[in-house]
C-alpha cells in the first residue's frame, strides 16, 4: 500500500479508508490488551495515534514498538475514541523497519534541555521543538527564494573559496591543501604560498557581496544565498562560525530604496511562515510561555512569539540616523545611569548588541533601521556622505536580535572608492576586478547581507543560535 503522510490524514475526512503510514515512535502506553502509539513522520508538529489490539499481534512484535522505532502500519482510519484527536488509525498490520534500543535511546518522552539536545544534534529533529524549528527554517529560505523569484532577481552561487582577502566583514578561516607539518618555504623563511592549491592564499568567504555587485551590473537585480564563515572567536548566542546570508545587490537603488526592500522581504518571509507554518508558530508560541514563566519577571519578554511577529508585520519600521540614535542613547536614563556595561560617550561610539536593543525595546517598541554611520566603523565599499564623515550604511535591529541586516548603498565613483581603499589600507591588487566594475559602467547600487539564522530566531523565538541550525559550528565545536 501506498504511504500518505501523517499531514495530509490528519486534515482528511475519508474515515473508513485503508491507509499505510511509515515513522517514527514518539511513546507508546496501554494495558495488556490495547497499545496506543504516537507516530511521527516529521510532516506536522502532530503524530497520529495508532490503536493495536495484542490479540490481533505478535508479543514480541509489540514489544519492540519502543520510543524511537521507525514503524509502517496498515490500518483504517477511524474518528478517534480519546481525545486530543480526530482521527487514529487501528491497526491490521505493523512492520518493525527498525527497533531502537530502549536502554541506549536518548529521547525519552519527557522534557530534555536544549543543551542536552545540542549534544545529541543527530536526533534531535525527531523532538516537537527541533521538528517545528526546521520546518520554519526549510518556510524560511523558501520564502526568501520566492520574494526575489516574484521580483525578477537573478540567483547568483558566489565563490566559497575566496582569493580575496580584503572582504573586510571579519576574521577569516584560510583554506590550504599544504601539509601543515612540513610546509613549503621561501628563501625568507615564511610559508611559500605560491605552492598551494590555488598558487597563492586563500580563505573560506565572510561575504559574496562583492561577486554579487559583479552581478547586479549585468543583472540589474542578483541575490545570494550561500553559507559564510567567520572565525570570530566571541562565543555568543547570536553568533557561529558558520551561518548562511541572504546578500540582495540592486542597480539603480538608492539607500532609501535599499531599506524598502529589506522592510518588504522580511515582512514578506514572516506572513509567509504565519500562513503557512501556524501549526509550528502555535507550539513554538506555547514553548516559549512556558520557558519564560520559569524566568524571573524582569527577564521575560513583553509579548508573546506570535503578536512580536504580527507586530513587525503591521508597522513601518522605524527608520534614523545613526547622529540621532546616538543622541537618544546618550539621554536615556539607562546611559546616565550607567546600567549599560559600555557607556556611550558620543559621536564615533559603536553601538553595541545592548544599545541596539534599547532602541527597538524601549524607545520604539518595533524595528529600527539606522542610517548614516560615522565611516570609521563601516567598510571600505560604503558610499560617502557630502559630510566627509558618515557613509550611506543601514542595519536593521530587531526585538531580541538585535542587528539582524547589515546593508549599504555602494560607493560607485572609483577615485573616491580608491582613496577610501587606500585609507583603510586595503591593496587594490587584490580587488582589481572589484574596481573594474567602477572603471566600466559603473552606477548607483546598493544591497544588504541578511543573517539567515537570526531571522529563523526572530522567528521560532529560540534564543540560542545553536538551535536554529542543524548541526552549528562554534568555537571548539565541530561534532556530527
Ligand atoms: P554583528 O555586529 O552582529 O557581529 P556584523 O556587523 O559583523 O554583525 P555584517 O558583516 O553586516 O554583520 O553581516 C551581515 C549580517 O550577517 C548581520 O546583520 C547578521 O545578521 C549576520 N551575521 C554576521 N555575523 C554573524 C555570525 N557570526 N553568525 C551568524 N550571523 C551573523
Ligand atoms: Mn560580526
Amino acid at each position: 500500500m501506498k504511504r500518505t503522510k501523517i499531514s495530509t490524514l490528519l486534515q482528511t475526512d475519508k474515515l473508513g479508508c485503508a491507509v499505510n503510514v511509515k515513522g517514527w515512535v514518539r511513546n507508546r502506553r496501554g494495558s495488556k490488551h490495547v497499545s496506543f502509539v504516537a507516530l511521527n513522520d516529521g510532516s506536522t508538529i502532530n503524530s497520529i495515534q495508532i490503536v493495536a489490539e495484542s490479540e490481533n499481534f505478535d508479543e514480541y512484535l509489540l514489544k519492540q514498538i519502543t520510543t524511537g522505532a521507525c514503524i509502517s502500519v496498515d490500518g483504517i482510519l477511524v474518528e478517534s475514541q480519546g481525545s486530543g484527536q480526530k482521527v487514529e488509525i487501528t491497526a491490521e498490520k505493523i512492520y518493525v523497519l527498525g527497533a531502537a534500543d530502549a536502554d541506549e535511546y536518548p529521547l525519552q518522552p519527557k522534557k530534555h534541555s536544549l543543551e542536552f539536545l545540542r549534544e545529541k544534534a543527530h536526533l534531535r529533529f525527531r523532538t516537537n521543538t527541533f521538528s517545528a524549528v526546521f520546518r520554519v527554517r526549510h518556510a524560511l529560505a523558501f520564502a526568501i527564494h520566492q520574494f526575489f523569484n516574484n521580483k525578477g532577481f537573478v540567483y547568483m552561487h558566489t565563490p566559497i573559496i575566496t582569493g580575496a582577502d580584503a572582504e573586510g566583514a571579519g576574521e577569516m578561516f584560510q583554506v590550504t591543501s599544504l601539509d601543515l607539518d612540513n610546509p613549503p618555504k621561501g628563501e625568507d623563511g615564511k610559508v611559500d604560498q605560491t605552492q598551494d592549491f590555488f598558487g597563492k592564499k586563500t580563505n573560506l568567504t565572510v561575504s559574496g557581496q562583492l561577486e554579487a555587485e559583479l552581478g547586479a551590473m549585468a543583472f540589474g537585480e542578483v541575490y545570494t544565498f550561500g553559507p559564510t564563515f567567520r572565525a570570530e572567536n566571541s562565543n555568543t548566542s547570536r553568533h557561529l562560525a558558520e551561518f548562511w546570508m541572504i546578500e540582495p545587490e540592486v542597480a539603480f537603488a538608492d539607500l532609501k530604496e535599499n531599506i524598502d526592500l529589506a522592510e518588504k522581504m522580511l515582512k514578506y518571509c514572516i506572513n509567509y511562515c504565519l500562513e503557512n507554518n501556524k501549526l509550528d508558530l502555535e507550539y513554538l508560541d506555547m514553548r516559549l510561555k512556558n520557558e519564560e514563566s520559569q524566568l524571573k519577571k524582569e527577564h521575560r519578554s513583553e509579548s508573546s512569539l506570535l503578536e512580536r511577529l504580527k507586530l513587525v508585520v503591521n508597522n513601518e519600521f522605524e527608520r534614523l540616523s545613526y547622529t540621532e540614535a546616538i543622541k537618544i542613547l546618550l539621554n536615556s536614563k539607562a546611559n546616565k545611569k550607567k546600567k549599560f556595561s559600555f557607556q556611550i560617550s558620543g559621536f564615533g561610539d559603536d553601538l553595541q548588541s545592548e544599545h541596539e536593543r534599547y532602541l527597538v525595546e524601549k524607545e520604539f517598541k518595533r524595528p529600527v533601521v539606522i542610517t548614516d554611520y560615522p565611516k570609521e566603523i563601516k567598510a571600505f565599499y560604503m558610499r560617502l556622505n557630502e559630510d566627509g564623515k558618515t557613509v550611506r550604511a543601514m542595519d536593521i535591529l530587531f526585538p531580541e536580535i538585535g542587528e539582524i541586516v547589515g546593508g549599504s548603498q555602494r560607493e560607485e565613483r572609483l577615485n573616491i572608492l580608491q582613496k577610501r581603499m587606500k585609507e583603510m589600507n586595503i591593496d587594490e591588487k587584490h580587488l582589481w576586478w572589484y574596481l573594474d566594475t567602477r572603471k566600466f559602467g559603473t552606477c548607483e547600487h546598493s544591497g544588504f547581507g541578511l543573517g539567515f539564522e537570526r531571522l529563523v530566531m526572530f522567528v521560532t523565538g529560540m534564543k540560542n543560535i545553536r538551535d536554529v541550525i542543524p548541526f552549528p559550528r562554534t568555537p571548539k565545536n565541530a561534532e556530527f
